[in-house]
């Protein structure tokens, strides 16, 4: 096992890729620390402790750095400081053109995202650096690289992690912390599943693998990552999309993805 004594905290743990990483690292040997916004991040720790680790949750908005400190000090009371951090949370807040994007809806979603990561980061970090341990990991997006047509806020949120990522890393490699960024490409999460099949189909023609990806395939990254054995990768930006971002050029300009969006 990878990850036996270790304690791992992941965001957004209530559903998706959060959810299925929760028991992946479970199975590797770490207890748990689940955050989400959600109280359904309950469940998640059931079914860790179902498989026998320890578990506990704290429903919290990682957007608010209040909220940050408060659950992370209740989850550390219960099961101690984690060594792991998996920043998960996130959202799609709003899918508009960029001339009719709210400042509103623009900032909800740089919040969550960006600043979110911020605060858990700040409020995790300490102890890793007491202990010269440390693994963190930001779930980025392709579109980070690429952008996305009508998803300005989610692709600037996901950009701008990879500068948290990279600093964070500056800062604290020398303090035994790793800190790596995953850039998934299309996942099938119970979101994707509930995509209208077209554009679900439109990604896959454009995905050299020709499949959406597994939410264990992305897990398992996050727990390589998170072991001993990847104590040398620090500062990385690790695509797992089946070779979608070799695509990004075609896709970003086709306007017939917009069509398909049903945005003007
Ligand atoms: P999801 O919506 O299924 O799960 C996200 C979780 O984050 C939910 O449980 C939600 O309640 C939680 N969350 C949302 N806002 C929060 C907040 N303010 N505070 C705490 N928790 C909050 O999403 P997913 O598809 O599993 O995505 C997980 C991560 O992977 C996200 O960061 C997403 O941007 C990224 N990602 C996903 C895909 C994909 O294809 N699914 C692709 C690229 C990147």
């Amino acid at each position: 096992m990878l990850l036996t004594g270790k304690i791992a905290l992941v965001t957004g743990a209530a559903r998706g890729i959060g959810r299925v990483a929760a028991q992946v690292l479970a199975a590797q040997g770490a207890d748990l620390a689940l955050a989400d916004v959600l109280p359904e991040v309950e469940e998640t720790a059931a079914r860790v402790r179902a498989r026998g680790r320890r578990a506990v949750a704290a429903a919290f908005d990682v957007a608010d750095p209040v909220q940050v400190r408060a659950g992370v000090a209740q989850l550390r009371s219960a099961l101690g400081d984690c060594d792991i951090l998996v920043n998960n949370a996130g959202i799609v807040a709003n899918i508009a053109p960029l001339t009719k994007m709210s400042f509103e809806r623009w900032q909800f979603e740089i919040g969550v995202n960006l600043t979110g990561a911020f605060n858990m980061v700040q409020a995790v970090i300490g102890p890793m650096i007491t202990r010269g341990w440390g693994r963190i990991i930001v779930i980025s997006s392709g579109a980070a690289r690429g952008g996305l047509h009508h998803q300005c806020a989610y692709a600037a949120s996901k950009a701008g992690l990879l500068g948290l990522v990279h600093t964070v890393t500056l800062e604290h490699a020398r303090h035994g912390i790793t800190c790596n960024a995953i850039l998934p490409g299309l996942i099938g999460t119970e979101n994707v599943q509930m995509m209208p099949s077209e554009i679900r189909d439109f990604a896959i023609a454009n995905t050299p693998a020709r499949r959406v990806g597994r939410m264990e395939e992305v897990a398992h990254l996050i727990a390589f990552l998170a072991s001993d054995h990847a104590g040398y990768i620090t500062g990385a930006e690790i695509d797992i999309d089946g070779g979608m971002r070799l695509n990004t050029g075609t896709l970003a300009s086709r306007k017939e993805a917009q069509a398909r969006r049903g945005v003007p």
